[in-house]
């Protein structure tokens, strides 16, 4: 099996460096094991927490052994009655191109019409980030003005067709490209959309939004987040997702200066992880493949051959190369 080991910690942004591709011998299989071919491997911002030693909400990889992570594929070699060879199988067994381990550790996943990819996006992880971050701790409610950053990516790509699902009057976007705010606008639904690189957020954000937002969707933080606590509304509510702009920063980053707006105008912001809500993943799964599979919801992936550019692939996410979800295909 090829496989990539972290092999040295990363101090800002992350480099080719750090990492190592190891081939490893696999043994037999033991009782109720399976072997399987992995068809597509996740890459995903929270991996760069996780190369760092500080503790958070997932243990740091350790040094010199291969990675983990979303993977998706096919049981190749079984000795468990429940996965026979050729089942469909969602494992953290990922950043290798063949995964093997205990049958409990691969979860059977549907036979349908969708590639199985979509189980590491619209309708896996992300997917259900976008939908539990709207719907259960913004509270998403009939009418909103939505605001999601970082509109583009996995997580925004699906947040602002859910948002519209759950009854947004108006969605509004950002992300770092021209070619992304054209997609958002007429692929994704957007209303209205802006690139945060061509002038200040807090600028852009007040010329789209005249009547100010209910709810902000944050993928982003720093500067997005500042913008979005100018423009919330009374009781405006924001679902604190994600803050890549500061995952590779080595210094401590600004505050919002405008915290006292939490006050003035009654606003609540919630962090959340998605395995807070796995409870919503029945509902979830549910919706969304009737949503993908009649067309009502559309997905976008950027996909990158061979396990080797695992790594590049990575970094690439992190620099705003994908659309969709980033994913690589052994
Ligand atoms: P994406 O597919 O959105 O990929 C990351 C994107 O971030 C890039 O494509 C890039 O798009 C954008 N980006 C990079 N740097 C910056 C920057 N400085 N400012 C603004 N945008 C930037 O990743 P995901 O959809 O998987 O994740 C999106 C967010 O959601 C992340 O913050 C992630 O940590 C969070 N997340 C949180 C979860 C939770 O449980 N709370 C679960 C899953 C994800 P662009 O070209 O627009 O710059």
């Amino acid at each position: 099996s090829t496989q990539i080991q972290l092999v040295s910690r990363p101090v800002g942004t992350p480099t080719t460096e750090d990492f190592a591709t190891v081939q490893v011998e696999l043994p037999e299989l033991g009782r109720d094991e399976v072997r399987v071919r992995n068809e597509y491997v996740s890459v995903d911002p929270y991996m760069r927490g996780r190369m760092s030693e500080a503790k958070s909400y997932v243990p740091p990889f350790d040094l010199g052994e291969t990675m983990t992570g979303g993977a998706v594929g096919r049981v190749v070699e079984s000795t468990s009655d429940a996965l026979p060879v050729g089942s469909a199988v969602l494992s953290s067994y990922g950043w290798r191109d063949v995964a093997q381990g205990p049958a409990a550790h691969f979860s059977p996943l549907p036979e349908t019409e969708l590639p199985l990819s979509v189980f590491l996006g619209a309708a896996g992880m992300t997917g259900l980030t976008a939908y539990a971050g709207l719907k259960r701790v913004a509270g998403l409610r009939e009418g909103d003005v939505v605001f999601i950053s970082g509109a583009a990516g996995a997580v925004g790509s699906i947040a602002g067709q859910v948002a519209r699902k759950l009854g947004a009057s108006r969605v509004i976007g950002s992300a770092g490209s021209a070619e992304k705010v054209a997609l958002l606008k007429d692929r994704y639904g957007y209303d209205d959309a802006f690139n945060y690189k061509d002038a200040p957020v807090r600028k852009q954000l007040r010329e789209v939004t005249p009547d100010g937002i209910d709810v902000y969707f944050d993928n982003v933080g720093g500067d997005h987040l500042e913008a979005a606590l100018d423009r919330l509304n009374r009781g405006g509510r924001a679902a604190l997702c994600g803050a890549i702009s500061q995952y590779n920063s080595t210094e401590r980053t600004a505050g919002p200066d405008n915290m006292a707006n939490l006050v003035k105008n009654s606003l609540t912001l919630e962090g959340f992880i998605v395995g807070q809500h796995q409870d919503l993943q029945g509902e979830f799964a549910e919706k969304m493949t009737g949503w993908l599979a009649d067309g009502s919801v559309v997905f976008d992936e950027t996909v990158v051959d061979g396990i080797g550019n695992s790594v590049r692939a990575f970094l690439d996410m992190m620099n705003g190369a994908n659309t969709g979800k980033m994913l690589v295909r052994p």
